[in-house]
């Protein structure tokens, strides 16, 4: 059984919210495993190309924000938090991937996906800046239903990029602005990989043109997973993923926990106690809800599973 796993943008600590997907991901693994099944897991690590705002064109790169507020390089940024994740995990017990891929490393890939869009007409550049023609892929919304009658509704009000097509396009590739930190050569000049096309770039090395399940939290459905299937797909003409797996958000104070509602724990002071991974034996439907007063995680769980139809 091969797994992709969404991995954490490590410019900041991931809180147990954040956490809970992975132990997700792992509970899975372990009743594969328990059935004796070979599993192969890979884990991204997003250290390049993440904004504040992946919906539309605005926004800034969540590592380069964290590096000027920690004033430190981004690569120190990422290496500080990727230690902290591999830390936080192995204290919630939970395996390790085969491979943790970084996709700064992936540069290369990622180009050579974009340039193959470009030539199968799902993708064209406009001033060094490169963006998927969701109008070339009739299957985008398969996932999160976001088809492109509900996208073009929504989009009456938002901010369009006026080098787009249209506005439910998304970006592969950006054109670098001269004080941009992290950037890359490219046939269009020099610019860094949208969030989306790094894990297509990761998924198809590490696990081949086929594999069985790829998780992440809900909010990785839209646009990231959603685009993600348009790229994979869009380049090699059939379905890559069997499966989706999907983690609704961990609710505190009755709230998405979340750093901005300043409702969020991390693990740093967990006891071995309250590190072991939480029985689950609620519906699957549930919500699963983290308690200020006892700080511990309710035991019951609420993921959803997105097959593809
Ligand atoms: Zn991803």
């Amino acid at each position: 059984m091969t797994i992709y796993t969404c991995g954490p943008t490590v410019y900041r600590h991931s809180h147990i919210g954040n956490l809970r997907t992975y132990i997700t991901a792992d509970v899975l693994r372990r009743v594969l495993e328990s059935e004796d099944l070979q599993v192969r897991q890979v884990l991204n690590i997003t250290d390049v190309g993440h904004m504040t705002d992946d919906s539309g064109e605005s926004g800034e790169d969540k590592m380069l924000l964290a590096a000027s507020d920690e004033g430190l390089s981004p690569t120190e940024i990422a290496d500080k938090y990727t230690r902290f994740f591999l830390e936080h995990c192995a204290a919630l017990n939970i395996l390790p991937a085969a491979i943790y891929p970084k996709a700064s490393d992936h540069i290369e890939e990622m180009l050579a996906i974009i340039a193959g869009l470009i030539e199968a007409g799902h993708a064209y550049e406009m001033d060094g800046t490169v963006y998927f023609d969701v109008d070339s892929f009739p299957a985008y919304g398969r996932l999160s239903q976001n088809t492109r009658e509900h996208l073009r509704q929504g989009a009456r009000t938002a901010e369009i990029d006026p080098a787009k097509r249209n506005s439910y396009d998304f970006t592969l590739w950006r054109a670098a602005g001269p004080n941009r930190l992290m950037k890359w050569p490219s046939p269009w000049g020099e610019g860094y990989p949208g969030w989306h096309i790094e894990c297509s770039a990761m998924s198809l090395k590490h696990l081949g043109k086929r594999f069985d399940i790829h998780t992440g939290g809900s909010d990785n459905i839209f646009p990231h997973h959603e685009d993600e299937i348009a790229q994979s797909e869009g380049l090699l003409g059939h379905e890559v993923v069997g499966y989706w797996l999907h983690c609704r958000h961990l609710l505190s104070d009755g709230r998405k926990m979340a750093k901005s509602a300043k409702n969020y724990y991390i693990t740093a002071s967990a006891s071995p106690r309250q590190a072991t991974p939480a029985r689950c034996n609620g519906s699957a439907r549930d919500r699963l809800r983290a308690s200020r007063r006892t700080s511990r995680v309710r035991e019951d769980t609420s993921c959803s599973r997105h097959a593809r139809s």
